[in-house]
């Protein structure tokens, strides 16, 4: 599933490194109360210093990835900090990972000071890794994670809810819609927004848009879309192997539908769509509860809503005249459904993929 490519860059923001950082207010309250001349000289140990526990300052040592750093804290300690909320291109993504890592590059120079701001219950996800919004210090409107979004050279990932959620996805879908950077290497060009969502929006190839509205009809299928628009995945379409409708690539926060589907109805590829849509929720309810479900609950959760989607539009028999070879599958799984047999089918079908249980 390549998904990725990157920016040539754009121009270098002026960078203003600010030796210190006592507050500003503080220093001006006790001089005045003192009518002694203020005194600006750089005093930093009084300055939260960012450790891989607490949020506080720290130096860029370098990009070292699209999405993570190295950074020195005021006792000398080096460590690597990740993004919250986004990821960028694999190493088996071609060019796209170094032109991506120039972007970081460019936007986080060496020598930049930046606020690494730790979020509550986001545990690091390695030793000497810690999760952080990264703050400039000549910027503390907005972590650099929106700059890096709307520069194409990452995409948003839910490692866990935060503040930025609306932001990023925003950022996300206007990199689509200009095709910055990768996205106008991919097959993503627009957004579909659902019913009632005032920001973000999945970026899609245009062609799975009536399959994106036919599953945005129902309330069913809305609810799922707007829980899934906090972190907006893509949906594409790919030649995927024989056997396979629908895929859902973790690592690329990616949903492909098979290209064999979609000469089928719209409704009959978003019964397929929503169970790929459910794999992403699914990773999203991970991020936010921490919970881990087993593989075969993932599957069977996913089975059963394209049986409740296919049930809600046909009714309990299903299509009644199949015009595709995927509403007969359909039907099936929504017959599978309707005698409590998803359970079993899903622990023949994905015994390869689960493990022995
Ligand atoms: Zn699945």
């Amino acid at each position: 599933m390549m998904r990725f490519a990157l920016l040539l860059g754009r121009p270098l923001a002026t960078l203003l490194i600010v030796a210190s950082l006592r507050s500003p207010a503080a220093s001006l309250a006790s001089a005045q109360q003192s009518a002694a001349p203020v005194e600006l000289a750089p005093v930093l140990f009084d300055a939260p210093i960012a450790t891989l526990t607490d949020s506080g300052w720290a130096t860029v040592v370098q990009a070292t990835a699209p999405e993570i750093l190295r950074a020195r804290n005021g006792l000398g300690d080096e460590f690597e900090v990740s993004h919250i909320g986004i990821i960028g291109p694999s190493a088996g993504q071609g060019e796209w990972r170094p032109r991506a890592t120039d972007q970081h590059r460019q936007l986080l120079p060496a020598g930049t000071r930046v606020w690494l701001e730790a979020q509550e219950g986001l545990a690091n996800p390695r030793d000497r890794l810690a999760l952080r919004h990264v703050f400039r210090e000549d910027d503390r409107s907005e972590p650099v994670g929106a700059a890096l979004l709307r520069a194409g050279s990452v995409w948003v990932f839910p490692h866990a809810m935060h503040a930025f959620v609306s932001l990023y996805a925003d950022r996300q879908a206007e990199a689509v819609i200009s095709q910055a950077g990768a996205w106008g290497e991919t097959n993503s060009s627009a957004i579909f927004r659902p019913r009632g969502a005032s920001f973000g929006g999945f970026p899609i190839a245009p062609r799975v848009q009536p399959a994106l509205e036919a599953l945005d009809k129902p309330d069913v299928g809305n609810e799922l879309l707007k829980r899934a628009n906090a972190f907006p995945v893509e949906v594409g379409v790919a030649r995927l192997p024989p056997g396979a409708v629908g895929a859902f690539a973790p690592r690329f926060y990616s949903i492909q539908l098979s290209l064999a589907i979609m000469d089928a109805p719209p409704e009959s590829i978003a019964a397929v769509l929503i169970h790929e849509m459910t794999h992403a929720n699914q990773m999203i309810e991970q991020g936010v509860s921490g919970e881990d479900l087993g593989c075969y609950d993932l599957e069977i959760q996913a089975f059963e809503a394209s049986a409740v989607y296919w049930f809600g539009i046909y009714g309990r028999g299903g299509k009644a005249r199949p015009t595709h070879w995927l509403d007969r599958e359909l039907n099936e799984t929504l017959q599978e459904y309707n005698n409590h047999q998803i359970t079993r089918r899903v622990r023949q079908a994905y015994g390869h993929e689960c493990g022995a249980a």
